[in-house]
């Protein structure tokens, strides 16, 4: 096994924990349904559909409980991957 040192700074105050822990869920934060996208599913030719918040049936937080989610917008058809595009993202961008 390799042993690697990385050194981080940290301001006073903060605390680091690295460990078993290191891999918890960020705490979740409920949000307002995002706005209806106004482009359609590249694959499909369908609009998106709003799936309402709720919790997962597959994934689960560090106690066992259903993971909630917020409302998003996704393809209606069943398998589908693709998303609405957000096109505030792009303001982000540092360029
Ligand atoms: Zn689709």
């Amino acid at each position: 096994m390799k042993t690697i040192t990385i050194t981080i700074s940290v301001p006073d105050g903060v605390n680091v924990s690295v460990g078993q822990g290191q891999a918890a869920s960020k705490p979740f934060v409920a949000r307002e349904a995002p706005p209806a996208p106004d482009d359609y599913c590249p694959v499909h030719d369908v609009a998106w559909k709003l799936v309402p918040a709720g919790v997962s049936k597959t994934k689960f937080d560090d106690n066992g409980n259903p993971k909630p989610y917020n409302a998003f917008w996704a393809c209606p058809e069943r398998g589908c991957n693709e998303k609405p595009g957000r096109p505030g993202d792009a303001d982000l961008l540092p360029f």
